[in-house]
């Protein structure tokens, strides 16, 4: 089997042009444009390229950035000063704090001072308690992107019959009844990706650094989805034949070590399963590009909704 290749730039792309038409409509309707506040407090360079990537993102689908910097040694109350600030301002649609912040502070407790209505990194307890009651609210931005990634492969496969035997993975146009593995039990990641696939009706399974017999779990999955942070963690021995594999996992390490230029590597070691999967996520450019895709989406979703709720125009 030669698994297909989830192109996550290309459906990235696509998103964000559907959302470079969306804000057009919406500003023809509205009079004016979803607005993105991006909060970077110190200088630590990758989230400073992170940063300026969204802000950049944002401005090319027609949305108005907001790039709000404070010092390193900035203040608990100093942060959440600003974060009232732009939860205050009509023009800020979105809001995110880019994590890590640094050690001094709280990141979780001031990520929670987010107004959910703006929360497009869907992170606060608010959205996070709206996703496990499977209500309507703002989602994490790469478990999101992870979906569309999916429902990609089932488009491709567009309704044809099933050729695959029982025992291979069912088409992912139906996650009802697959079995769906998840390693990694983030807030950021693995939990909300649980609750989507379970919003889907997958049967789910989370795994961690205490599973027992990782190995044997992973081997269950119609769907696996590794976001571990550890190098080629996922080996052709953890994957059944036919699975689709989704690789969440960047580490970086030397051009040498990691055989590439980018020195990027996944959690899934992609030589070795690719060929046993039906379709798989390279690293780079597969789940990298969803986030700030789907990012764009929220902030335009978080725009309408607060014009749906009565916020001024
Ligand atoms: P995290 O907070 O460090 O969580 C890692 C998870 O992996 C934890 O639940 C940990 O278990 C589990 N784990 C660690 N070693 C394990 C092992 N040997 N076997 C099984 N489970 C193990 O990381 P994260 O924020 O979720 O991110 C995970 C990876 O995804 C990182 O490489 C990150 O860079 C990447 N990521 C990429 C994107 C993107 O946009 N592409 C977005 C988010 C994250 P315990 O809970 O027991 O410690």
């Amino acid at each position: 089997m030669t698994a297909k290749i989830i192109d996550g730039k290309a459906i990235a792309a696509r998103v964000r042009a559907q959302v470079a038409e969306d804000v057009a409509a919406f500003g023809a309707r509205h009079g004016r444009t979803p607005g993105l506040a991006t909060v970077l407090v110190g200088e630590d360079p990758a989230s400073a390229v992170y940063v300026g990537g969204k802000q950049r993102a944002c401005a090319e689908v027609g949305m108005t950035p907001f790039d709000r910097r404070l010092p390193a040694d900035a203040s608990f109350e100093q942060v959440a000063e600003l974060l009232a600030e732009l939860n205050a301002d009509e023009h800020v649609s979105g809001i995110l704090l880019q994590l890590p912040v640094p050690a001094h502070l709280d990141g979780p407790t001031l990520t929670g001072m987010i107004d959910p209505a703006k929360d497009v990194d869907g992170l606060t307890p608010v959205n996070a308690g709206l996703l496990s009651l499977g209500r309507p609210g703002l989602r994490p931005c790469t478990p999101l992107g992870v979906m569309e990634l999916l429902a990609s492969v089932d488009a491709q496969e567009g309704g044809a019959a099933d050729q695959r035997s029982a025992s291979r993975a069912p088409r992912p146009s139906n996650l009802a009844g697959a079995e769906a593995v998840v390693v990694g039990r983030s807030n950021l990641f693995g939990k909300p990706m649980a609750q989507l696939l379970l919003q889907d009706n997958a049967t789910v399974t989370v795994c961690h650094s205490r599973t027992r017999d990782l190995r044997a779990v992973c081997a269950r999955a119609d769907v696996l989805i590794a976001a571990v942070g550890r190098a080629r963690l996922i080996a052709a021995d953890f994957v059944k034949p036919g699975a689709i594999v989704i690789d969440v996992g960047m580490n970086r390490l030397t051009p040498e070590e990691a055989g590439n230029k980018s020195g990027l590597v996944g959690d899934v070691d992609y030589d070795a399963v690719a060929p046993l999967a039906s379709a798989i996520t390279p690293v780079p450019g597969g789940v990298g590009p969803m986030t700030i895709a789907l990012l764009l989406r929220n902030t335009l979703q978080a725009a309408e909704a607060a014009l749906a709720a009565g916020a001024p125009a």
